[in-house]
């Protein structure tokens, strides 16, 4: 199924069929469920008893065996880390992964990167024939893991493709795909999610504070379900009071109590929030924490817009050097310091 904000993506889509471009990209931003949207669109090219939109029927012997994720004539690409992580494998590769941890060969930190081995792995599939003698798909997810190598050795077949086979690009960012690849698909941006769709979906999940955690996700519903579900939810909430507080903000607290949380997601939080005051300076609206908005004004009126452009600048360079961080306790102790001192 795909997701309600999607309909009308769907329709819009099936008006192609007859001349189906051999290589679509699927782009827009994170967390709106294009990966779950190019999987229908996947399963719809492959049912053999396909519905009047394009919708597969769920039923055919096709469809059994796309939701069991062995259809013969269907491959996923994604980077090792993630197929770890959300089992999206294809059965066959799963039968590789297990045959590589018998052999005790998993201490090794998989990959993020889409390789030349998968690619090359996948121009075996599209060398041989359709099992089903109709169109053969490739879900490959998210483009921009591709490496350079992989990229290069895509993208021959992407200028001349066998034909009947389909590939369905996911991206959420483009801006990292090369252009020599982008120019050979068919670009398709996917519509972002009306807020009122998004907010009545996540209520009919469960999610209290809908629109709040709507707006924090940037207007994505799934990064919302994900912050919902957040456990350190409360953290986040404590940290916000603490920025809130402006020259009042604690850092030497704010380095004790998030010294073992992940620094990018602290350096995100930090990020929205600097965004926030600056909107909330510059078009007297924030974007993510719409629910701090008193605090934000009443912050945002203590000191001077060049100031936090200064200071959202430290953060992004700090964001460059997250993932090698030297301590975190330190780098948020300063962080905060100089969070704090801009009030001064
Ligand atoms: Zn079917």
């Amino acid at each position: 199924m795909i997701y309600p904000w999607q309909a009308d993506d769907w329709n819009r889509l099936q008006q192609l069929r007859g001349h189906w471009p051999h290589a679509l990209l699927l782009h827009g931003q994170a967390g709106i469920g294009k990966l779950r949207f190019a999987q229908h669109l996947a399963q719809g090219l492959l049912c053999e008893a396909q519905q009047a939109n394009g919708e597969p029927c769920g039923a055919c012997v096709a469809c059994n065996w796309f939701a069991q994720g062995n259809h013969p004539d269907y491959r996923i690409i994604v980077p090792e880390a993630l197929a770890a992580e959300a089992g999206l494998n294809n059965a066959a590769d799963e039968k590789a992964d297990k045959a590589d941890a018998d052999e005790g060969k998993k201490t090794r930190t998989p990959s993020k990167e889409i390789k030349i081995e998968q690619i090359r792995g996948l121009l075996d599939f599209v060398g041989v024939g359709s099992h089903r003698g109709g169109a053969r798909v490739v879900v490959l997810y998210p483009a921009e893991a591709l490496n350079i190598a992989a990229a290069n050795a895509l993208l021959k077949t992407l200028e001349e493709p066998p034909a009947g086979v389909v590939f369905l690009m996911v991206s959420a960012r483009i801006d990292r795909l090369l252009p020599t690849i982008i120019s050979r698909c068919r670009q398709w941006p996917m519509t972002m999610p009306a807020p009122d769709v998004a907010t009545r979906w996540l209520a009919a999940q469960g999610v209290a504070e809908a629109s709040a955690l709507l707006a924090e996700a940037g207007g994505a519903p799934l990064t919302a379900l994900a912050l919902a579900s957040d456990e350190n939810r409360a953290l986040r909430d404590w940290t916000l009071k603490q920025l809130a507080a402006g020259p009042d903000c604690d850092a030497f607290a704010c380095g004790e109590a998030l010294q073992k949380l992940p620094v990018p997601l602290v350096l995100g939080w930090l990020q929205r929030w600097m965004y926030d005051l600056l909107a909330q300076r510059t078009a007297g609206a924030p974007r993510y924490f719409p629910q701090a908005s008193a605090a934000l004004t009443r912050c945002a009126s203590q000191a001077d817009a060049s100031a936090f452009a200064r200071f959202m600048r430290t953060v992004t360079r700090q964001r460059a050097v997250e993932n090698h961080p030297l301590n975190a306790r330190l780098v948020f102790e300063e962080l905060f310091i100089g969070y704090r001192d801009l009030f001064a």
